[in-house]
């Protein structure tokens, strides 16, 4: 018999994802289908995404084989069966407050840094580097984890180093750029370009670092095609760009300007959103989408 979600305490609702306690020991992540852009959370959300992406943190885990937070599989006994394939049972750890960012191209706020001082978080970089330009070697790019609402804030080693000693600093960049280094390369061999990413980490009992919260989903991470990968302009985003151009058209009416929520995204968006993930599933982990655990109500 599966408990029911209300069982469980429920501790947070992040901008994605509610956290319930199960124990003392273990967390239980419920990846929800709220989608964000230009900041907002838009309506009405995308089905399946949190399955979507919660399939892709699992495949991830896996295939990384860095030491992870898991604490279970997708069908473990202890996910309420209304959340079943959207959840993930995780050992509760002590992260750490840095957000443990990659990137082997520049753009976004690398970009930005870059081009107001030519470095991106301290990390010096060669002139004349453009839009979506493939940097020399994947930068480690940490920053603060902010509030909610706040934007993350780009920080340089030196206040990593400031902030959790240089022993840890060190680790967490040659974390971040091993398991970047593996997930480019696997996606590299499906052609797909794995701009950037982010990485949370915990601390395991022994100091020890695990890779915790999710992997290399859309939400964490950019994916490029790299068939029509392009330096010099802004690069399609693979999972959002349907919504992003429905916005920003005259059809929405909405200006991304204002302070004003955008409407609502018609049916057709939401459901070529929603292939659109379920492409990139499949596309990144070769496998379908239709294996995959559903809600057992
Ligand atoms: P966003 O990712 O959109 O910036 P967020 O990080 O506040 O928002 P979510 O990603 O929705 O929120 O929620 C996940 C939360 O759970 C994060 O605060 C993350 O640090 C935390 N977390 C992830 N894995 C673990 C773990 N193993 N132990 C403890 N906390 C964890
Ligand atoms: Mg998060």
């Amino acid at each position: 018999m599966r408990p029911e979600l209300q069982s469980y305490r429920h501790l947070a609702s992040g901008k994605v994802r509610e956290i319930y306690e199960i124990d003392a020991d273990t967390l239980l992540l419920v990846a929800t289908d709220r989608i964000s852009a230009y900041d907002h959370i838009l309506s009405p959300a995308i089905p399946d995404k949190g399955r979507i992406l919660t399939a892709m943190s699992f495949f991830w885990f896996d295939e990384l084989g860095v030491p992870n937070h898991l604490a279970g599989g997708p069908t473990d006994e202890r996910i309420p069966g209304e959340v079943v394939g959207r959840s993930m049972v995780v050992r509760r750890l002590p992260m750490v407050q840095v957000e443990c960012v990659a990137r082997g191209y520049l753009t976004g706020s690398g970009l930005l840094d870059y081009q107001a001082t030519g470095a991106v978080c301290g990390v010096e970089l060669p002139a004349g580097l453009t839009e979506a330009g493939k940097l020399p070697e994947p930068i480690f790019t940490p920053a603060t984890k902010a509030e909610q609402g706040e934007h993350d804030e780009n920080i340089s080693f030196e206040r990593v180093v400031e902030q959790e000693g240089a022993e840890l600093a060190e680790a967490l960049r040659s974390a971040t750029l091993d398991i970047y280094g593996r997930g480019a390369a696997v996606a590299a061999e499906r052609g797909i370009i794995l701009a950037d990413t982010k990485f949370e980490f915990g601390r395991g009992p022994d100091g020890e670092l695990v890779l915790a919260d999710e992997v290399l989903t859309p939400d964490s991470s950019r994916y490029w095609e790299a068939a029509t990968y392009e330096a010099g302009k802004v690069q399609p985003s693979f999972d959002k760009q349907i919504v992003r151009n429905w916005l920003t058209s005259a059809e929405s009416g909405w200006d991304k300007a204002s302070d004003e929520a955008p409407p609502a995204l018609p049916g057709d968006v939401v459901e070529r959103t929603r292939q659109r993930y379920i492409e990139a599933y499949e596309w990144i982990t070769q496998k379908s989408f239709a294996d995959w655990p559903t809600a057992e109500v």
